[in-house]
């Protein structure tokens, strides 16, 4: 993967966690909230839904806990 650095403390480079994202489409009741019908979005999903567009994973600084997305650690990494 690409060299990342913490946006905000600045001294972190090597000690990161990797959050990843598994999206799960809900159908929720509008009236109780309740979960009426769920799938994983590979799954047969009705025509209403567009597909997930958030990042495959977030990165979370290991030193501050900062939680970004990888692009701004990458970005970081490359200015430093
Ligand atoms: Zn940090």
């Amino acid at each position: 993967m690409s060299k990342l650095a913490c946006p905000r403390c600045k001294t972190n480079k090597t000690r990161f966690y990797l959050i990843e994202q598994h999206p799960k489409a809900v159908k929720l009741n509008a009236q109780s909230g309740d979960i009426e019908q769920e799938e994983y979005i590979s799954g047969g999903l009705d025509p209403f839904y567009v597909p997930y567009k958030g990042p495959e994973y977030l990165v979370q600084c290991g030193a501050c806990g900062v939680i970004e997305q990888s692009v701004l650690f990458e970005k970081a990494a490359d200015s430093m």
